[in-house]
């Protein structure tokens, strides 16, 4: 997404963008396919597909390791898709960019291998009210061998962690500070920047889940100032399976390896192995090199577009969502933060999620149902479940009118007209 375009509406040509995904065509039990469920992973435009498929048709390689011409095509597509993401996220040094599987194994990988070796009895860990599952259990895992307490930041009734509130929960036992750049159940945006800054101040290590935020705005982790960084490629359009954590040269370098294996060591004898540089150390074993690849060709694509532009549309499509949804009776908007993304959770009085989901799926609306593998979320709200419609920019207005046809069948149906 190129920050510097500008006239956001008028540069973003939404049915040209929509030719870029083959799957927006297909048709969902004989009716066109309504894709609203892109925060559970968003579709893939051509370039991505091409990518994939180049690589398996014409030079298919193990990488870094052989020293012919497939190898050494494969190895320079792999390393130049590093190279993308680090300019990307205005990483300092590509060799910060250490390829996951996604941003669970990401955020895994720090509590694992950053995490045990700092943390002490006593010593505490700080997330989040809002956060995803794989923003909380990590960090469980992690205070259960150390002794370390993990504390939680409330959230609000508009779904939002108060500044204050963050702040007060901080002291000198805080030693990592993690949490959602926005809520994949709520949509919430939390100021990043802010609470990287007051962690900090706290002397801590500062988190960011941005598995959610990478396909909606541009990435700077220099400007947010913190310390690591997770995403996930399949929702910033990417392939599955493949990931990045970011993080400060100076906090890689003394953390002992994730993973032990071929590819993250310089020698190995019975008596003394010596791990590989940075990124290397972090990836043991063959990684997923057609995902590295595809997932070049993401950063590539989203970088062609107009981010304003699409900003602007998606802005637009969740005013008009949050105007329709709220029009429809007995309909609760779960989530109403003031900074908030495309993300619209929400339950019908009387019919569980779980009864809408196939009468949606039918008329060929895709959405999610469920807790979203944020049950801390749904307690709070004393809900087990929401239906969530999640926007991304290749979306219309009349994607929405198409939800709200079809919730209105929901409701014909189970009043028993
Ligand atoms: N964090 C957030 C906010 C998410 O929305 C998700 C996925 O839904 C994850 C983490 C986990 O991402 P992945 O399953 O790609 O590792």
């Amino acid at each position: 997404m190129n920050p510097t375009a500008t006239h956001p509406a008028a540069q973003f040509d939404i049915q040209r963008v929509r030719a870029d995904f083959p799957i927006l065509n297909e048709l969902v039990h004989g009716k066109p396919l309504i894709y609203l469920d892109n925060a559970a992973t968003s579709q893939k435009p051509n370039p991505v597909i091409k990518a994939l498929d180049e690589y398996y048709r014409r030079y298919n390689s193990n990488i870094h390791r052989g020293v012919h011409a497939l190898a050494e095509r494969a190895t320079e597509a792999y390393e130049s898709s590093r190279r993308k993401i680090a300019r990307y996220l205005n990483a300092p040094n590509q060799h910060e960019i250490i390829f996951t599987r996604g941003t669970t194994e990401s955020i895994n990988l720090v509590a694992s291998s950053y995490a045990t070796s700092v943390l002490k009895p006593g010593d505490e860990v700080l997330i989040t009210w809002l956060e995803h599952h794989s923003n909380i259990v990590p960090w469980q895992i992690a205070c259960e061998k150390t002794g370390a307490v993990l504390k939680v930041v409330p959230i609000n009734e508009r779904g939002e962690v108060e500044p204050d509130q963050f702040e007060a929960m901080l002291s000198e036992r805080t030693k990592i500070v993690a949490f959602a750049h926005i809520s994949n159940a709520l949509g919430t945006i939390n100021p990043v920047r802010e609470f990287t800054e007051m962690a900090h101040r706290a002397g801590a290590v500062v988190i960011i889940d941005g598995a959610q935020a990478a396909p909606h705005m541009r990435v700077d982790v220099q400007a947010i100032g913190c310390d690591f960084y997770a995403l996930s490629g399949h929702k910033m359009f990417g392939p599955t399976g493949i990931g990045v954590l970011w993080g400060r040269t100076s906090l890689l370098d003394k953390m002992p390896p994730y993973q032990g294996g071929g590819d993250m060591i310089q020698s190995v004898t019975f008596e003394k192995t010596v791990y590989n540089d940075l990124p290397y150390k972090f990836e043991a074993g063959t990684p997923h090199i057609a995902g590295g690849i595809g997932l070049g060709a993401a950063v590539d694509y989203l970088d062609a577009l107009d981010a304003e532009g699409i900003m602007a549309h998606e802005h637009d499509l969740t005013r008009y969502a949050t105007e329709q949804l709220s029009q429809i009776e007995g309909l609760r908007l779960i989530g109403t933060a003031a900074n908030k993304v495309s993300v619209l959770s929400f339950t019908l009085e009387g019919i569980h999620p779980y009864d809408m989901a196939p009468v949606l799926d039918h008329e060929g609306v895709a959405v999610r149902t469920g807790h979203h593998c944020a049950q801390p979320v749904m307690d709070r709200y004393q809900i087990p479940a929401t239906v969530r419609a999640s926007i991304a920019f290749y979306n219309t207005r009349q994607d929405i009118d198409a939800l709200v046809a079809a919730l209105a069948k929901v409701q014909r149906m189970f009043s028993g007209l």
